[in-house]
């Protein structure tokens, strides 16, 4: 069986790992650690869930706190780039976590909270700077933020960052550190767009390692599907609180209005609920996810953007009140359950509208998800083989399907 001590971690941040209770490496750590800390270029590909965090953040440590390091400055030796400022709070907060024994310093800066504070700290010096891409930049610009003595370099999330159109932010970034840093790249998908920003700016030596099957949803998720009438979701969702065995349940809608209406009707019915969305403020984001973790709110309403890499271990159930579109965010989703070495429940509401997006997720992940059937739930017709697609667009089957449906029938 490994150990972090076989990994080649060493003394201050070795004590780290045991202060924060962890004894055995997830797979992840395992491949990743000996090669970040032997100080070589590394892909990453692993969803969150997988203890990825941990795994470039003990040798960036080890980097920083060990004999070699060089003497500290007002510089900032490390930096870590996250889509939101969310997960660069959280992975801040891994920092501290396991650098707790070390003397090096870390700030967190993302936008969405006032420049002053950050400026000022980043003035006073730092190790470690965690930061979403676009804040970085600006403060770079303003020459508040100086990267020349950057030794180690993280793009976490990689492909969020590159979907949420921060390709040109990156670049810009990586160009003002030096061309000798190490660079470590994660990433759940390996899309064309992170393959080739990688190449673009990682050394030819660079190890990959891989966990999991990348297409494949965690495997400590439960997954159902439940198909259900469009107007029957609420009812279905009380009836899943009130009867299944739920803790902390994380609430999926497709917008930010339908979210702020799910939250007020679960509040309505006696529920403590909350909502996190893009177009709360940064304080009514963070008290809502505050009380969250902290179990004031047992129920999380959340879109796929606000919930980009969400951490939270103790969440017993995902419940997508609408099917996602794209089997990225189905993946993402369910993965914010099963945390660690936790079992998760994830359930999807299928109304007829979206048995298209349902059928896309099953051949994308190469699986059928099971179907739950809730009495007095389910649709009056329940022919899964009726050609769906959202009603809106007028879409019609080709009459060469249609024929065919019917014959089946
Ligand atoms: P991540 O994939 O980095 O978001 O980590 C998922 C969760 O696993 C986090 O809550 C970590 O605190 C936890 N974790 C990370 N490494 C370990 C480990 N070796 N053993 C148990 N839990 C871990």
């Amino acid at each position: 069986m490994h150990t972090f001590k076989a990994l080649g971690l060493t003394g201050d941040v070795l004590n780290g790992v045991i202060s924060a209770g962890y004894t055995t490496p997830t797979p992840i750590q395992t491949e990743a650690i000996p090669v970040a800390c032997a100080g070589r270029d590394l892909i990453g590909c692993a969803q969150t869930g997988t203890g990825k965090t941990a795994a470039f953040v003990l040798p960036l440590l080890d980097r920083l706190a060990g004999p070699t390091a060089s003497r500290r400055g007002r510089r900032p030796c490390a930096l870590v780039l996250t889509p939101t400022r969310e997960l660069a709070l959280q992975v801040e907060a891994a920092i501290r976590t396991y650098g707790q024994h070390t003397r090096l310093r870390s700030l967190v800066v993302y936008g969405g909270a006032g420049l002053r504070p950050q400026i000022e700290r980043l003035r006073q010096g730092t190790d470690i700077v965690v930061a979403t891409p676009g804040r970085l930049l600006d403060l770079m610009n303003r020459g508040h933020a100086d990267l020349s003595q950057v030794a180690c370099l993280v793009l976490d999330e990689a492909d969020r960052m590159l979907d949420m159109g921060f390709i040109h932010d990156i670049r810009k970034i990586v160009a003002g550190t030096p061309a000798t840093r190490q660079t470590m790249l994660f990433s759940a998908t390996m899309s064309r767009d992170v393959q080739h920003l990688a190449r673009s700016i990682m050394k030819d030596d660079t190890a990959t390692v891989k966990v999991g099957e990348q297409r494949n949803p965690a495997e400590t998720v439960t997954q159902h599907a439940c198909l259900v009438p469009n107007p029957r979701k609420m009812d279905l969702l009380v009836h899943v609180l009130e009867n299944e065995p739920v803790q902390n349940v994380l609430v999926f809608s497709r917008t930010k209005r339908r979210a702020d209406r799910i939250t007020r009707q679960l509040v309505r019915r006696g529920f403590s609920a909350t909502a996190l969305h893009a177009n709360k403020s940064q304080n009514q984001r963070q008290r809502a996810l505050d009380g969250f973790r902290q179990g004031r709110f047992q129920i999380l309403v959340a879109t796929d953007v606000a919930a980009r890499g969400l951490d939270v271990d103790t969440i017993s159930h995902v419940i997508n009140y609408d099917t996602p579109s794209q089997v990225e965010d189905y993946i993402h989703r369910i993965g914010r359950t099963g945390r660690a070495e936790a079992t998760g429940d994830a359930l999807t509401f299928v109304s007829g509208d979206e048995r298209g997006y349902l059928r896309s997720i099953e051949r994308h992940t190469s699986q059928r998800l099971p179907r739950k059937v809730y009495d007095g739930f389910t649709p009056e017709t329940d022919r899964e083989d009726e050609p769906t697609e959202p009603r809106r667009t007028g879409y019609h089957a080709p009459r060469s399907r249609r024929r065919r449906n019917r014959r089946r029938r």
